[in-house]
């Protein structure tokens, strides 16, 4: 009986979705697709894919979504206009020795050991496809096996670099939390009726260990404010470190680390491998840190809230001020 369900099901996605690719262009051509159209094509592209090879759809979302990022930080990577994301060089999809570095012939492609596959049924790999390049992903982590260790296999396989795999596992995770490709949404990390205030700090020098520029904004408020999380999010650190005391680091679904220290507690209900929602309360705006644990009282008492970016290759701060601004002014508009 499930198996027949099961049978339906997947016919019902691939009737709705077999002429993705062709529906983007034509939409483009047309009108934009709103993120929620996108979202809805996109989604249904996992669920195809998952059903066809027993990938559940939250590793193919976290696999494209980290590559998405990527893409958009990087030059050297070309941007795909499409639903799908992923990247792969056009030596490893046709063959390294392949003459025709545009091949799409499924015989020739295999030939020379490239990875290219057919996933639409056009007998063709496609590397400009969707289809063709969620369906080549999904058969290589498959080959791994489905479960969580598996895929960190694959992972590793796929990126050679810890901090990917890392990211692309709490992708994953978030993904499949909160079941949803929809988690963009974003909270000042203040609730907007505490009294609170903050400027541009962006490198400015420090006081305290030694020749760092400052990489964050400092939001001052009163002892014992609420500090909430500004993005949906999974709690990788929860902790003391000298400079930052009391801090908590929170990673995105956008290959974001968002760090808010200084606080006076925690949230008491909160540990390390928590989901977070936006405005989800994380802790309490305090003075701790620059030195041993328990240091506090050094400075007022303020939010320093900083958030990293990773590339694929490495992990820069970047002046979150423009986007305080923009996410404040947004729930200050909401509210009215
Ligand atoms: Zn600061």
């Amino acid at each position: 009986m499930k198996r027949i369900i099961l049978l339906i099901a997947l016919g019902t996605v691939l009737a709705s979705s077999i002429l993705l690719t062709d529906a983007y262009a034509q939409a483009q051509g047309q009108a934009a697709l709103t993120d929620e159209e996108i979202l809805t094509e996109r989604m249904a592209l996992y669920l195809k894919y998952e059903a066809l090879t027993q990938v559940p759809w939250y590793y193919l979302a976290a696999v494209d979504q980290f590559e998405r990022n990527v893409a958009r930080v990087r030059q050297d990577i070309p941007k795909r206009d499409s639903f799908i994301s992923l990247y792969y060089p056009k030596e490893e999809w046709v063959g390294l020795f392949n003459p025709d570095q545009d091949d799409t012939d499924l015989e020739t492609i295999r030939f020379f050991n490239g990875l290219g596959l057919d996933g639409n049924g056009d007998q063709r790999a496609n590397l400009s496809d969707d289809e063709d390049i969620l369906y080549t992903l999904a058969h290589d982590l498959a080959r791994y096996g489905s479960h969580k260790a598996d895929f960190r296999i694959a992972l590793w396989e796929r990126y050679k670099r810890e901090a990917s795999v890392h990211i692309v596992e709490t992708i994953a995770d978030l993904f499949r939390h909160f079941n949803t490709l929809d988690l963009e949404e974003k909270r000042f990390p203040i609730p907007l009726h505490y009294n609170y205030s903050y400027r541009s700090t962006w490198g400015d020098r420090r006081g305290w260990g030694g020749r760092r520029i400052h990489e964050g904004t400092d939001i001052f408020a009163g002892y014992g404010t609420p500090v909430r999380s500004v993005t949906y999010g999974k709690i990788v650190i929860m902790g003391w470190n000298d400079y930052g005391g009391w801090r908590v680091g929170i990673r995105d679904i956008y290959n974001n680390y968002h760090y808010y220290a200084h606080l006076a507690g925690f949230n008491k209900e909160l540990k390390e491998g928590d989901f977070v929602e936006p405005g989800t309360v994380i802790g309490y705006v305090g003075s701790s840190g620059y030195g041993k644990p328990g240091t506090s009282g050094k400075f007022p008492p303020h939010l320093h809230y900083g958030i990293y970016k990773d590339n694929g290759r490495t992990e820069w701060s970047f002046d979150p001020y423009p986007l305080l601004r923009r996410v404040e002014w947004e729930e200050r508009r909401n509210k009215k």
